[in-house]
């Protein structure tokens, strides 16, 4: 016997298995309201971190922009994935101040850039993306891992990922995999001595105190985990 389905009629993806295949663009949407609510959430915590190493205004910066984003969201909503993710990446970089706001931004450009055109990613195309962000943060910012800098978390995240595309994980498991690798990364900054950025004044002394934007980094790539890698959120 043959398919249930006709010949002619191809079922859309998603239909009776809980296995997702493709990032569609109302599940980038979806990705980016979850991150700014879980900064709205973590804002005090961010700043705190902030305070410890740096000039406490992490999580107001990025609170800042994130609302920013939200308000921008209606007007791109039906354009491609790439014209959003550069609409997130310019609201960055015109709201947020600090180093964080130009590297934010550049990130989220480079994903626009990546993701140009399309309106559906696969895991490869988001493997490709976040690469693409990653190096950018990288260009703009030349930190490098170990730094003490959100690459901590972002590195590792790409470098997870990527691992799961080459043996064609699921998506979900792709993305926990990726999570779970950045929460290591975040957690792997208390003991460092900050090289970059405003916490490498401390010096020594910023040993001993989790990385701001690791932490912000670790929000945004487990909010991706959520939502898309959870079959029910698309119920
Ligand atoms: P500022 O340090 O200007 O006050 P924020 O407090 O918003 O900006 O952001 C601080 C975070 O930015 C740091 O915790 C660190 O993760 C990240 N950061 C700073 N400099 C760099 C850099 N050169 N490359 C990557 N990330 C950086
Ligand atoms: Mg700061």
């Amino acid at each position: 016997m043959g398919s249930f389905f006709p010949l002619f009629f191809k079922p859309p993806q998603r239909w009776g298995c809980s296995e997702i295949l493709m990032i569609l663009r109302d599940d980038v949407l979806a990705w980016i309201r979850a991150y700014g609510v879980a900064i709205a959430e973590h804002k005090d915590y961010l700043t705190r971190l902030d305070a410890d190493i740096g000039d406490g205004d992490h999580g107001s910066n990025m609170d800042r922009g994130f609302q920013a984003v939200q308000a921008k969201l209606p007007d791109v909503a039906d354009k491609d994935i790439g014209a959003i993710f550069k609409t997130v990446g310019m609201t960055l970089v015109s709201t947020v101040g600090g180093a964080s706001g130009p590297l934010y931004g550049t990130f989220f450009l480079q994903l626009g850039s990546a993701a140009s055109g399309k309106l559906e990613l696969s895991l490869a195309d988001w493997a490709v993306a976040l690469k693409a962000g990653v190096d950018g943060v990288i260009m703009r910012g030349k930190a490098s891992p170990g730094d003490k800098t959100m690459l901590d978390t972002l590195v590792p995240a790409l470098e997870a990922l990527q691992q799961a595309a080459a043996r064609d994980a699921a998506l979900p498991d792709a993305l926990g995999a990726s999570a779970r690798a950045a929460r290591q990364g975040m957690e792997a900054t208390i003991p460092l001595v900050a090289r970059k950025g405003r916490a490498s004044y401390l010096g020594e002394r910023s040993a001993g105190h989790q990385d701001p934007g690791a932490t912000s980094a670790h929000l945004l790539i487990q909010a991706a985990a959520q939502v898309w890698g959870d079959p029910g959120h698309h119920a």
